[in-house]
């Protein structure tokens, strides 16, 4: 095996494109990854679940414990024909001067998972003896459904007592160049699947009949209402239908039901059970009868202080000087929702987000060059 180096991150993160690990595959990623750390000293550990590979890498013992976390497998990548290059080649090509790095996970996030595993590494290597602990967890299922992932190896954390002091994500977070956005906490996210019950007839007869496409009309209203005004962490909490089903199929037949699905990104004003009184309270307004199924997919958090923010600025702060960061709770839900509730701190910090789950994914060459050196500086910062 060729020896990577911290200045090898381009070629590890090529070398990750080139296997085509398809959530919830792995594809050998993190046998690579963790083949560099068990030559840097660290003890790993292979969690296999319900079809999805989690790599647990560890140095050390202790507090502060800092764990990294990052995901292998990737969203498939598309008609490949429609791609400037072939999305498992890792093409370097320039742009309007600028070097990009093409190919699917490029920058969702097999970049980043390339620089913690660099960075760990170098850490390691340059400091045997430091403090705490230091750790890498990759799994192989975070872009499909989760299951045998995140949430079970925290669960296997919290048995142990392994509780991570600091977690830094390395999904992609920046709007256009590294250090631009770190997420310091995530929306919750709560889904209900909401069955209006009527009474089918004959259209002509609408004395004979509820209609429950009307009434779920003006339920969804009474639930597109705004719930709050957000804070200074958080936007508002936002609402939007996904799905609505009715109908038998005639044009003369009012249904007897109609179902809508609908999603909730929810703030740290609101719980599952403030969104649960407020759905109610509407169906008891309007008088309805509803079946109402709820999932929560995930609780807010907020790490909007602390020593890993304070590590994770400076380290932007000396590499960039000329950069203000934005610290954001927007986007979708990440694996970082499975360690916030061990009460660990929680922040993502990666490369540029724009241009991930598309045709063309690709990443910017110098951040992803300076992001190991950023992950590096964090380490040094938090454990020595
Ligand atoms: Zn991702």
């Amino acid at each position: 095996m060729a020896a990577y180096t911290i200045d090898s991150v381009v070629e590890l993160t090529k070398d990750l494109i080139a296997k085509q690990s398809l959530t919830p595959e792995d594809a050998g990623c993190q046998e690579l990854t963790g083949r560099i750390l068990a030559d840097a000293g660290f003890s790993l550990e292979t969690v296999s679940k319900d079809g999805t590979v989690n790599l647990l890498a560890l140095h050390g013992s202790g507090a502060p414990f800092t764990l990294f976390l990052g995901h292998t497998d990737v969203v498939p990548p598309g008609p490949a024909e429609h791609w400037t290059y072939p999305p498992f080649a890792g093409t370097v090509a320039a742009q309007d001067g600028e070097e990009l790095l093409y190919g699917r996970g490029s920058a969702d996030m097999k970049g980043s998972d390339a620089a913690m595993t660099l960075a760990l590494a170098a850490f390691v290597q340059a400091h045997p003896e430091h403090q705490g602990t230091v750790g890498l967890l990759l799994t192989s299922n975070e872009e499909g459904d989760g299951r045998g992932g995140v949430q079970d190896v925290a669960a296997l954390l919290k048995e142990r007592a392994l509780i991570p002091d600091y977690c830094l994500v390395g999904e992609p977070s920046a709007a256009q160049t590294l250090g631009d956005t770190v997420k310091i906490g995530r929306r919750g996210s709560l889904t209900a699947h909401i069955t209006v019950i009527g009474k089918q007839g004959h259209v002509a007869y609408p004395e004979r009949l509820i209609n429950p496409v009307h009434q779920a009309a003006s339920l969804i209203a009474r639930l597109a209402a705004p719930l709050d005004q957000g804070n200074d962490s958080f936007p508002p909490t936002s609402f939007e239908v996904t799905n609505i089903k009715a109908g038998t199929g005639a044009e003369n037949v009012v249904p007897e039901s109609c179902y809508f699905m609908c999603n909730w990104r929810y703030n740290n004003l609101q719980s599952p059970e403030s969104i649960e009184r407020f759905i109610n309270a509407a169906i008891a307004e309007l008088k309805l009868n509803c079946r109402v199924q709820l999932k929560v997919n995930g609780l807010p958090f907020l790490s909007a202080q602390g020593a890993l923010l304070e590590a994770v600025l400076t380290a932007i702060a000396e590499s960039r000087p000329e950069i203000k960061p934005q610290l954001s709770t927007s986007g979708g839900t990440s694996d970082g929702r499975f360690i916030a509730p061990l009460g660990t701190q929680v922040l993502e910090f990666g490369p540029c987000a724009s241009t991930i789950h598309q045709i063309d994914e690709r990443v910017q060459v110098k951040d992803l060059k300076l992001l190991p050196k950023l992950y590096l500086r964090v380490l040094e910062l938090l454990q020595l």
